[in-house]
């Protein structure tokens, strides 16, 4: 049976109000790994602005700026590599601002982004230091973008290495935080099949607002706004009659590659 309630939940569905933590509790952590500047905001905006909204710190790591897979439009009006790294920087910084989130650049190189094994010490150590509560990335795969992938394999390789007590770096390990996948942008062709529906009607203005602040991808304001509306009627379809959704509904879409923990089933 479900449990109508107004409180606050997380993203593993988990009781995430305040008054059940301890006042000198930490506060709940979110870690998002992503490939580029402006996928967190697409992808994860709301899941992102949610977290935020409840208190909850916010990293996201941004491997690249995606200044040369994702820039086109930079790239038409002939600026230079360099400048194109720094609008993608402040786009991406003010998008994180609005969210509530702060943004880390690792400067990977896209297209492609490859693994090293500095960047995956980097990883570990902003696991550690994050110690997330939930983890969110791209899914495994994506034909049409390889950084993608290669982002997701880099984000749960770092995850596994923040666990072992004998993997050098500084900060304590990390526990086994549960992982979500967002959507990707071609869903069907990349093996993405909707499992957890996040409503995100509450923050959805700061999402659009956030969105916003990715000029270089303004093609894409409308697309995210579209999905965001058709999920939300998915979301609706699969929830219980009697909890009081908004009637426009918004909702982002989200996978579990690890199974869920749960002492009930709910
Ligand atoms: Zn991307």
């Amino acid at each position: 049976m479900t449990e109508n309630t107004d409180r606050p939940l997380g993203l593993d569905g988990r009781d995430r109000s305040t008054h059940s933590r301890t006042p000198d509790a930490p506060t709940r952590s979110t870690l998002v790994i992503t490939a580029h500047a402006g996928d967190f905001v697409w992808r994860a905006g709301g899941a992102i602005a949610l977290a935020a909204a409840r208190g909850e710190q916010v990293t996201i790591a941004c491997l690249t700026f995606g200044e040369r897979g994702e820039s086109a439009k930079a790239w038409r009006e002939g600026k230079k590599l360099d400048e194109i790294k720094a609008i993608r920087r402040e786009e991406a910084e003010a998008a994180g601002g609005r969210l509530g989130a702060v943004v880390r650049f690792f400067d990977a190189g896209d297209y492609p982004l490859v693994a090293t094994a500095e960047i995956t010490d980097q990883l570990v150590a902003l696991y550690r230091a994050a110690q997330p509560d939930a983890v969110l990335t791209h899914p495994v795969e994506d034909p049409y973008n390889g950084d993608h992938p290669a982002a997701n394999r880099m984000a749960l390789e770092a995850r596994v290495l923040a666990q072992a007590i004998g993997y050098p770096g500084h900060g304590e390990i990390i526990g086994a935080p549960p992982v979500f996948y967002f959507e990707p942008h071609q869903p069907e062709m990349s093996g993405f099949k909707p499992e957890v529906l996040l409503d995100i009607t509450e923050v959805w203005d700061t999402k659009r607002r956030a969105m916003e602040c990715l000029a270089a991808q303004q093609h894409l304001w409308e697309y995210y706004t579209e999905l965001a509306v058709r999920r939300g009627v998915q979301l609706k379809r699969n929830a219980g009659p009697n909890l009081g959704l908004a009637h426009k509904t918004m909702a982002e879409a989200y996978m579990r590659p690890y199974p869920q923990i749960a002492k009930e089933l709910a």
